[in-house]
């Protein structure tokens, strides 16, 4: 309907389940123009607040129709200057916002004098760490910044963080923070191709912080947060929102907002005024829709996880929320891996970034693990987890994982029927009870955590002795994620995989991480390798009906969901 503040005759058209209203504005004379004609088709119809159409199925006759398109022949549409006004309306848009400031690192003198020989060397000592510039189009690559090596290389200017840092104890930057602390602290858009486990949460915050602090209009003068971190999941969104609050800086509130989260209680926290906001993008994105929150005030924004934000479906919705924050922000993004879907991401949201790699893998976690790979039938590994856990000492902690979420409630209530304290986490469980899961199970109240892969990234417990695979993962980057779960924190750790005829098509990919963390590599694996590229190649030459393949399922693939 379109209303102009006049009021003008109403027509009401029902018919079956429909009902419309029509409006009809203008000067008087085509009012009374407009009843004619509308009386003039009502006249013929009986029926009660009905009307019959004519025979072009429309209600206007044929000659009012005509006399209309005379009245106002159909213009072309001006695309030139719709995308024209459409930049203008963009300047609009962002006209009025307060100047930004980017750039707050002070480069030490014995940072900037370490040769590129030393920095070379330093960056193949950590992690094989390495650096890109992914500025658009020609031209020189930008030089990328020494790593700091110590907190004072990073924050000497900055005391407040220097105090919190010093107030944990921290012996030194983790080398993600060593690499990305300066690009940051400059102002550079930044993608952080890292896993969870490395410090990149503070990789990101700290230098959230001082950009934050250090914007010409104060913060107490802005009407919304300053910066957004957008995450995937509910666990991670807690655990960023629990490292934000242990390094709190100049007072700066946080507020986290997730789907499955009390909306009432979040929107009144955003509204009594908050500084960072640390946010699933689905209900961030419910909110922004509702007006609940500036994202005008946003200048430094974090997609963490992105991969795993594309894995989950979020694409459409971060895209809906960066329409409305502007567009001339830092821009800080962390990945475990780098697909296509991220660089599609990383190319339209981030301007001119530089990348830090830290390695694929996070294989320094896993090599303090000792892992073991057991083979059994499928009906065979209840018995070998309940041989497991009857075994467990007092002081150990088992995160055992499964592949659905009913094998997760199937297993937790099977050791509950035993007596057993387990908590049970996955994507299907109520909020409140995953949160309870993970307190019972960081607090040791529980010893037994049965999860999904909802847990295998992200989750910060530092005492878990043992990480048992009761089904083995989607794909082997899982595995990793998994097994770093232990081996935590400088502490030793174990994990035991139990692997079923099912699994075949992975074992390929386990050899080398076994072989790359110094772990024994059973015959029985290399062997089922073996045999599964026999099928592989036998597949490929006889189509999917023939060879060596017939009959044998590859399963343990589909219907992953956590
Ligand atoms: P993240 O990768 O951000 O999930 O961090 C994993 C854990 O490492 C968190 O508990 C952090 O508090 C901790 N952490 C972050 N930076 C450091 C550091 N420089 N030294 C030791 N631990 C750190």
């Amino acid at each position: 309907m379109i209303y102009d503040g006049v009021e003008g005759p109403l027509l009401w058209i029902s018919k079956g389940d429909y009902e419309g209203e029509v409006q009809i504005f203008g000067s008087s004379k085509v009012q009374q123009k407009a009843r004619e004609m509308i009386e003039e088709l009502v006249a013929g119809d009986n029926g009660p607040g009905g009307f019959r159409r004519g025979r072009s199925g429309s209600i206007w006759s044929a000659a009012a129709l005509q006399a209309s398109l005379e009245d106002n022949p159909p213009q072309a549409i001006d695309w030139v200057s719709m995308r024209a006004n459409r930049h203008k309306y963009e300047e609009m848009k962002w006209q009025d916002l307060p100047p930004l400031k980017k750039d707050f690192y002070f480069e030490s003198e014995i940072v900037a004098s370490r040769c590129e020989e030393e920095v070379k060397a330093w960056r193949k000592a950590n992690n094989d760490i390495f650096v890109d510039d992914l500025k658009e189009g020609e031209g020189e690559k930008r030089p990328f910044p020494n790593p700091v090596v110590t907190f004072d290389e990073a924050f000497l200017h900055y005391p407040g963080i220097m105090e919190n840092i010093v107030r944990v104890g921290f012996a030194k930057p983790t080398p993600i923070q060593s690499q990305a602390w300066p690009m940051s602290l400059k102002g550079d858009d930044l993608i952080a191709i890292a896993q969870t486990g490395t410090g990149k949460t503070l990789a990101y915050l700290l230098p959230g912080f001082i950009h934050m602090d250090g914007q010409p209009v104060k913060r107490d003068k802005q009407d919304g947060p300053g910066m957004l971190v957008l995450t995937p999941t509910r666990e991670l969104a807690l655990q960023i929102e629990s490292e934000c609050n242990k390094y709190s800086y100049k007072g700066f509130k946080c507020v986290c907002v997730y789907g499955g989260g009390d909306r009432r209680a979040q929107i009144k926290a955003i509204s009594a005024g908050v500084d960072i906001v640390i946010a699933t993008p689905g209900r961030f994105n419910d909110l922004q829709m509702n007006e609940l929150i500036n994202l005008h005030s946003i200048t430094y924004l974090v997609l963490d996880e992105a991969d795993r934000m594309l894995d989950m479906g979020f694409e459409p919705q971060i895209m809906k929320i960066l329409l409305d924050v502007r567009p001339d922000r830092q821009t800080m993004m962390t990945s475990a891996t780098w697909p296509t879907g991220v660089r599609r991401l990383a190319k339209t949201y981030l301007n001119n970034p530089m990348m830090v790699y830290v390695g694929t893998l996070d294989l320094a976690a896993v090599n303090t693990v000792q892992q073991t790979v057991l083979f059994c039938q499928d009906e065979e590994k209840k018995a070998y987890l309940f041989n497991f856990v009857h075994n467990m000492e007092p002081e150990d902690k088992v995160l055992i994982f499964v592949g659905k979420k009913i094998m997760c409630d199937d297993l937790s209530s099977d050791m509950c029927l035993r007596g057993l304290a387990v908590q049970s986490l996955h994507g299907d469980r109520e909020q409140c009870d995953r949160e309870e899961a993970l307190k019972d199970f960081k607090e040791s109240v529980v010893r037994i955590l049965v999860a999904t892969d909802l847990a295998s990234r992200g989750l910060d417990v530092t005492d878990v002795t043992h990480v048992f695979n009761f089904d083995f993962p989607r794909n082997i980057e899982e595995y990793v994620h998994r097994v770093g779960r232990t081996g935590r924190a400088g502490r030793s750790g174990a994990s035991i995989t139990l692997v079923t005829r099912g699994d075949w098509r992975k074992a390929a990919d386990l050899i080398p991480i076994l072989e790359r963390a110094g772990q024994e590599v059973p015959d029985e694996l290399v062997l089922m390798a073996e045999r599964y590229e026999k099928h592989k190649r036998e597949k490929e030459m006889y189509g999917s009906r023939g060879g060596g393949g017939r009959g044998v399922r590859d399963r343990g693939e589909s219907n992953w969901r956590f």
